[in-house]
């Protein structure tokens, strides 16, 4: 009876490695369909990995001229993400001011208002709903508002 447990441990730390090696393969799924050169059904194995993306293809010789100019057959892959979504939303999303014209404390992320075209922060919503309240008289405190549009 005393050799049952040795044996049971051991078989224990063999199957543990073994289905993290069957979880990681799954990885090896193309982020496509449809071959971007022919349209055509992609084929398991035919695959590039581009910009951390898995592109699939239907044939060896799709991969190799995609390979020669990955950037001319890349747009054909509509499911690929030119940028992260981070680093295309960021920008749209700053404030025009760092400091809250309310009270002068920092500004705090998602606490903002559009005001012609123009992001403005706020500290807390307290102030963005005096803000929405009365725009005219509290925009005057942005330092950084643009009154007229350049053109
Ligand atoms: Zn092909
Ligand atoms: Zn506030």
């Amino acid at each position: 009876m005393k050799r049952i447990v040795p044996i049971l441990a051991l078989m224990t730390a063999l199957a543990l490695p073994m289905a993290f090696a069957s979880a990681t393969s799954r990885c090896e799924d193309p982020i496509n369909k449809k071959c971007p050169l022919t349209g055509k059904d992609i084929v398991a194995g035919r695959t590039v990995e581009y910009k951390k993306q898995l592109i699939g293809f239907c044939c060896a010789d799709c991969v190799s001229k995609f390979e020669g100019d990955p950037e001319k057959y890349i747009r054909k892959v509509k499911e690929f993400k030119k940028a992260s979504v981070e680093e295309i939303s960021l920008p749209v999303e700053d404030p025009i001011n760092k400091k809250c014209p309310l009270t002068g404390k920092d500004i705090v992320a998602g606490r903002t208002v559009e005001y012609k075209k123009q992001l403005i922060g706020f500290c807390c919503a307290d102030c963005v709903s005096k803000f929405e309240g009365d725009p005219e008289k509290y925009i005057k405190k942005v330092k950084e508002f643009k009154k007229a549009s350049v053109q």
